[in-house]
């Protein structure tokens, strides 16, 4: 293995942090301070955002996330790790460049299993930052972690099929430009276990699907995006709306979540990364009891702790990301559960020492660190909550004895 970094990705490198340094850093209070003087934080997208992605694109620095040498950059996932790492620095950069979930892990289905017209109706404008898109996939009325016990049905009718079911936490819903909902259900209940369920598209304007509410993160609304609770009262669509096929909503899952798991694990090493480096500038900043903080031992036990983690979890995130380069998604299974318990809790850490060593500051708005954590925490829970994750690890330890 071998990770050091190839020309190629040092100069996207060079150039997406000189795009954070001019563009993104000075622009994250003015996108708060936009939202804020809308009329409703749900109303639209502040401004700012189409004018970075604008300039984003013109610089090359778009879809960077899609291994698809035909409808992206063709980067690995390998050659993508640390630029997402670089993103995952600021919770406004992987929208900025095309990079943000859910999108990305929906574009990878379309692009992965999508007929010619769905990728042109869905995928040629997601890929072209027009329109945003959800994924429901978890219910209010059942444990969502284990997928097979989704209750949403999807039942055809002739030339269409018909949606029922209640969703919660579509990420991304409230966006006004989130346009297509990848939904999962069941097609056949009396299918064996891991075929009884599929993906179909549903556009969000089709009568029957309501937003009932948003729901807040620790009161974090996370507005304009959001995350929803959608109930889909007969809806219908076209047959055609069908991912791939019936039945295949397990195997859709399997390629959707292990690129969208490491691109979470790779922005929150990056997230962590900037909660270092406001500690240490920080720290060498303010004096209490005679001298610096930074000269006190338990505040540089943080930093070295805080550094010896990052570095373990970046070398873990860069195997996983290997691995899925040259044996596939499927056999990275292991490594890239490994990565998602690992990368959260590594996050969580780092930033609740920065948090302590700013004092009060930390838990403010005026440091982005309250709410780094609280996206961080919810990144043990979305995309499958820790203890599922280290099940399957010892799971798959066990079956060698
Ligand atoms: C901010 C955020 C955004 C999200 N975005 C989306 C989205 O866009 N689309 C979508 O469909 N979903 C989304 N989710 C939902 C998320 O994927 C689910 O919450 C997650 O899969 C867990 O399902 P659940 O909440 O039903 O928990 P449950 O299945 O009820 O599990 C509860 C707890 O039980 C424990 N548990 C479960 N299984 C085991 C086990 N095998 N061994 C030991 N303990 C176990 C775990 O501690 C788990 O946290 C999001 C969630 C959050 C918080």
């Amino acid at each position: 293995m071998n990770f050091s970094y190839s020309d190629k990705v040092n100069e996207l490198r060079k150039k997406l942090n000189a795009f954070m340094e001019e563009y993104i850093y000075p622009n994250e209070k003015v996108y708060v301070e936009q939202l804020n003087a809308q009329k409703s934080r749900w109303s639209a997208v502040p401004p700012i955002i189409e004018e970075l992605k604008e300039k984003a694109r013109k610089e090359g620095l778009w879809n960077l996330f899609l291994p698809d040498s035909e409808y992206g950059v063709g980067l690995t996932n390998l050659e993508y790790a640390p630029l997402c790492e670089i993103m995952g620095r600021s919770l406004i950069a992987p929208e900025v460049f095309n990079c943000s979930a859910p999108d990305t892990g929906n574009m990878e289905v379309l692009v992965r299993y999508g007929t010619e017209e769905q990728k042109r109706k869905w995928l040629l404008p997601l890929l072209n930052g027009e329109i945003r898109s959800c994924f429901s996939m978890t219910e209010p009325d059942v444990a969502s972690s284990d997928a097979t016990n989704i209750q949403a049905s999807i039942v055809r009718d002739g030339d269409e099929y018909v949606i029922h079911g209640k969703k919660w936490w579509s990420s991304g819903a409230g966006d006004p430009r989130c346009k297509i909902a990848i939904v999962m259900g069941k097609t056949n209940p009396d299918a064996p276990k891991h075929e009884q369920q599929s993906m179909i598209l549903v556009p969000l304007d089709t009568p029957g699907v309501k937003i009932e509410r948003m729901l807040p993160v620790f009161g974090y609304d996370h507005a304009p995006h959001g995350h929803a609770e959608i109930t889909y009262e007969h809806v219908r669509v076209p047959k055609e709306n069908i991912i791939w096929e019936e039945g295949k909503g397990f195997a859709i899952a399997q390629g959707r979540l292990g690129p969208g798991r490491i691109h979470h694990c790779m922005r929150l090493i990056g997230t962590a990364e900037r909660a270092l480096e406001l500690m240490c500038q920080r720290v060498q900043k303010r004096e209490a009891f005679g001298k610096k903080l930074s000269q006190q031992g338990v505040i540089q036990d943080w930093i070295a702790q805080s550094r010896i983690e990052i570095e373990q979890a970046r070398l873990l995130t860069l195997k996983a990301a290997y691995m899925m380069d040259t044996v596939g998604n499927k056999e990275a299974k292991t490594e890239i559960a490994m990565i998602k318990v690992v990368a959260p809790n590594v996050a969580l850490k780092v930033i609740d020492r920065a948090i302590q060593a700013f004092g009060a500051a930390g838990v403010s708005d005026d440091f982005p660190l309250a709410a780094y954590w609280a996206n961080a925490r919810t990144l043990r829970l979305a995309d499958g909550p820790d203890e599922v994750h280290k099940a399957q690890i010892a799971k798959l330890e066990l079956r060698k004895y």
